[in-house]
């Protein structure tokens, strides 16, 4: 993709937390995008400054079932992310990661287009391995509460190398390690959310566990980054490539920082850990930096103050 010739390009999932930034940046970059999302988990709400955009069109529809559009590229985005969202359909979750990625897969190869998948971290399960190469096959529970979505994307992933292998088809897949920015959704259960919604209201900050599990947390601008450079990327170079932010925090670290930036008097309360929460997650970011020349930028105070600021003002126009 040359970023002075304009492109048309479907955005799956477009109107969610990360679609809608791509879908800005896209359009920002000078394509024609259309959005395609069932508002499961997205809103028209994270996509409405676009709708007057003449380049930018939304389509209501689930990707569960065929669609035929005309377009050069796809960035197949849609799929619940947060543990309350795919969990609570968890046949549909499945569906959509399966059937979903053979529709776009099966529209990809009509027209030939380049393919993009957002595969994830928990494809490595709860790691033995640490942190995560791309080539660590993984420890991941095929029967638990969680399967629904890491089997799920374990299984885009195959169909995305078996049309690649089979039909020639040019595909990326990269692996999202947890991001966090404005437009999270407010009630997902999402750590960095939660903690900041907490804060800033005062109430008790929900630690699970003893919160010495870690994550790496990566800002969405540095993420989005990372999918445009995917998809610019050499055409053999397919991935799946890790991407995400290798600074590795403790959780009671994230609270502690959320409390100091909001300013807040709220106290830590401790609770049961959910069934399969990995202990440890960190990307090993070295394939990116060499493929794609890139790496995150963003350090996670500068980022909690944007997204801070978000759920600020998200809290005050809600009061
Ligand atoms: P999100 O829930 O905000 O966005 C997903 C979007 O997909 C929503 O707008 C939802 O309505 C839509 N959707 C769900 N099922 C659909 C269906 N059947 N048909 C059409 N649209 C459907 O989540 P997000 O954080 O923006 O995640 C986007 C993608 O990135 C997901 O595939 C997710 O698995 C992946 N990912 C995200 C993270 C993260 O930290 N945010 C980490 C790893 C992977
Ligand atoms: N498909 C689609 N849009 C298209 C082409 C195909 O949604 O433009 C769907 C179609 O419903 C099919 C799936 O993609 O079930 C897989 O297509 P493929 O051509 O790989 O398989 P086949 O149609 O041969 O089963
Ligand atoms: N977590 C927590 N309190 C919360 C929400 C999450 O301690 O209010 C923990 C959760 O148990 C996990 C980590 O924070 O260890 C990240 O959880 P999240 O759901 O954000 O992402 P994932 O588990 O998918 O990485």
């Amino acid at each position: 993709m040359k970023n002075h010739v304009k492109q048309r390009i479907l955005v799956t999932g477009g109107a969610g937390f990360l679609g809608s930034h791509l879908c800005e940046r896209l359009l920002n970059d000078g394509h024609e995008v259309l959005c395609v999302d069932n508002f499961f988990t997205g809103s028209k709400h994270n996509v409405v400054h676009l709708l007057g955009n003449p380049y930018f069109e939304l389509l209501r529809h689930d990707i569960t079932f065929p669609l035929y559009v005309e377009v050069d590229a796809i960035y197949n985005l849609a799929c619940p992310a947060s543990p309350i969202h795919y969990q609570f359909d968890p046949v549909q979750t499945t569906k959509t990661s399966v059937h979903g990625a053979i529709n776009m897969l099966g529209l990809a190869k009509r027209l030939q287009a380049k393919i993009f998948q957002a595969s994830t971290s928990e494809v490595y399960g709860d790691p033995q391995v640490h942190p995560q190469p791309e080539s660590y096959w993984g420890h991941v529970n095929p029967t638990g509460l969680r399967s629904c979505y890491d089997e799920g994307k374990r299984c885009a992933e195959t169909l995305f190398f078996d049309y690649h292998r089979q039909h020639r088809l040019p595909i990326k897949v990269a692996r999202i390690f947890n991001t966090y920015g404005p437009r999270m959704h407010p009630h997902d259960g999402r750590v960095v959310s939660n903690f900041i919604i907490q804060a800033l209201k005062g109430e008790p900050i929900t630690i699970y566990g003893d919160g010495s599990q870690t994550r790496s947390f990566c800002y969405v601008d540095d993420l989005i980054e990372g999918f445009i450079r995917l998809m610019d990327s050499y055409p053999e170079f397919t991935g799946p490539v890790n991407l995400g932010n290798p600074g590795e925090f403790t959780i009671r670290q994230l609270a502690e920082t959320i409390i100091e930036m909001t300013g807040s008097a709220a106290e830590l309360v401790f609770q049961p850990l959910p069934p399969d929460d990995p202990r440890q997650r960190q990307p090993d970011i070295r394939l990116a930096r060499e493929a794609l020349g890139w790496e995150p930028k963003v350090r996670l105070e500068e980022g909690l103050i944007h997204t801070i600021a978000y759920f600020d003002d998200l809290l005050r126009r809600a009061a």
